[in-house]
């Protein structure tokens, strides 16, 4: 009978020893190295593209096509991009000097961080793993990844891909859930990357506080859509819609999980939105096979916890139809909750959607500032003047005008939040950044040496 290897502290002790082992090799920091990683998990990325959708089609029904373009081509992007400009980011940046120097120059020089942690979550769990490992890698790290046991058909999977596709002397895949990961956050790590809710990453911070290693936290919160109403009503709702539902039905972290709008405009809103779900998933949408199921029953327990209050359960004007044995919910909009229910004070994470509304659109900042940070704020609108106001007044990770969730396919832009909804930031350089060290380097000649810094301090020096 074989015996299964439990992963436990001392088993995680071990793994950091031979990754430090490893990077203290300095095979890590070579270009050719990196460059080899990278190639690497571009190949694996095409090579797998159908077990990666096999995977993501077993852990959570998502569609074939979101697979492809929400996480296996955001994967390949990442790789592209960063064997594009890996050099551009290895290089030194020259940076001036000031006269207290004079004469010398300086450069800011990125150094690999060591030995990094990444935890990912299970929502998005090919590219929510192994974009940060893409950052991990190009920026010359040794890497352990413990993807989501939430999501365990894509965890094995990443598992013997990696181990198959990489160096496995830098990097490692753990599987498992909290005992795993505890073992992991006892650690001394170089940094933790961690996607995922607030209290886990309070969690991740407490344990990263005892080694002072530094942490990305990318978390959630509660993103709101205000939609105004001078507006092209199909485009904005179709592409709320494609945010909401066509982002595995919900469970995104940059999900719109609220519409504010004004009380005159709301019934045209929920009449385009209906019209538009039902041309998107049918008359039936738990028949649909263009939508992700409610990962487990714990989940699907959790949300059909946010409507068994009456006040709440009362305000549905589209959609509320569950199916426990396919855990499913249908596209829900709910109209004026109140605004202290479970479903207006937590993210939902799901495939409901209320709509609050107000007197004048205005009022809408009070309420999105009354709240934690949200990860992503989106705004509908063709007034020159509210898009301004909204991108000075709401403090969010990121604001989008007139579409949502579409700034995290822009890898010049930071991904990431503020307050709440997380720290630091990933994609493209950023993830590159991330994972480095900006050393601060100065060159000096042995020629012009000023005497005056030298003691004795006279008090002629002091009077220059
Ligand atoms: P999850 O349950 O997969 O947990 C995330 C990771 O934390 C997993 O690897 C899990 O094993 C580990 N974990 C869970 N409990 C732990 C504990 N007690 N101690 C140590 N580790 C533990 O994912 P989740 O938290 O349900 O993810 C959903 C949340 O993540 C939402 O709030 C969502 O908004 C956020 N999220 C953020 C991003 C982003 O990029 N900002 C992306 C996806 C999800």
């Amino acid at each position: 009978m074989s015996e299964t290897k439990v992963f436990d502290a001392a088993a995680a002790t071990e793994l950091v020893k031979e990754l430090r082992g490893s990077f203290g090799s300095g095979n890590t920091r070579s270009y050719e190295w990196r460059v080899a990683q990278l190639e690497s998990l571009l190949k694996l990325s095409v090579d797998h593209e159908e077990d990666i959708c096999d995977a993501l089609r077993s852990d959570l029904s998502k569609p074939a096509l979101e697979s492809v373009i929400h996480e296996i081509s955001m994967v390949k992007s990442s790789c592209k991009l960063a064997l594009k400009e890996l050099r551009n980011w290895m290089t030194p940046e020259k940076v001036q000097t000031t006269i207290t120097s004079f004469p010398s120059s300086a450069a800011i020089v990125p150094e690999p961080l060591g030995v990094v942690l990444i935890i990912s979550a299970w929502n998005y769990p090919f590219y929510l793993s192994l974009d940060p490992v893409v950052g991990a890698i190009a920026a010359g790290n040794a890497v352990v990844l413990k993807p989501s046991e939430i999501s365990p058909a894509t965890a094995s999977l990443i598992a013997k891909l990696l181990e198959k596709y990489l160096d496995t002397s830098a990097v490692k895949v753990v599987e498992g859930g909290i005992p795993e990961t505890s073992a992991l956050l006892e650690q001394k790590w170089d940094k933790i990357f961690y996607t995922g809710n607030g209290r886990v990453g309070r969690i991740v911070m407490a344990a990263a506080a005892k080694h002072l290693t530094p942490v990305v936290l990318e978390l959630g919160g509660k993103s709101p859509v205000v939609v105004d109403s001078k507006i092209n009503l199909q485009v904005a709702c179709r592409r709320i819609i494609s945010g909401k539902w066509g982002g595995n039905n919900g469970q995104a972290c940059v999900s719109p999980d609220y519409i504010i709008t004004t009380k005159e405009f709301a019934p045209k809103l929920v009449e385009s939105l209906k019209q538009e779900l039902e041309r998107f998933y049918g008359k039936n949408p738990l028949e649909s096979k263009d939508i992700s199921r409610i990962v487990n029953a714990s989940h699907f327990n959790r949300l059909t916890k946010l409507l068994d209050d009456d006040e709440v359960s009362s305000k549905i004007v589209h959609g509320g139809e569950k199916d426990k044995t396919k855990l499913q919910i249908a596209p829900t909009l709910l109209l004026d909750v109140p605004r202290d229910s479970l479903i207006m004070t937590e993210e939902i994470f799901g495939p409901l959607l209320p709509i609050i509304t107000v007197d004048k659109l205005e009022d809408s900042f009070e309420i999105v500032n009354s709240g934690s940070k949200p990860l992503a704020a989106y705004l509908f609108t063709n007034n020159k003047k509210l898009k301004e106001q909204f991108v000075a007044c709401i403090s969010a990770g990121g604001v989008v005008i007139n579409d949502t969730t579409l700034h995290l396919a822009v890898s010049t832009l930071p991904f990431g939040g503020v307050g709440e909804s997380g720290m630091g930031s990933c994609h493209g350089k950023f993830s590159f950044d991330a994972f480095s060290h900006k050393k601060a380097v100065l060159y000096r000649s042995f020629v012009g040496d000023v005497p005056m810094r030298y003691p004795p301090y006279t008090n002629g020096k002091l009077r220059f």
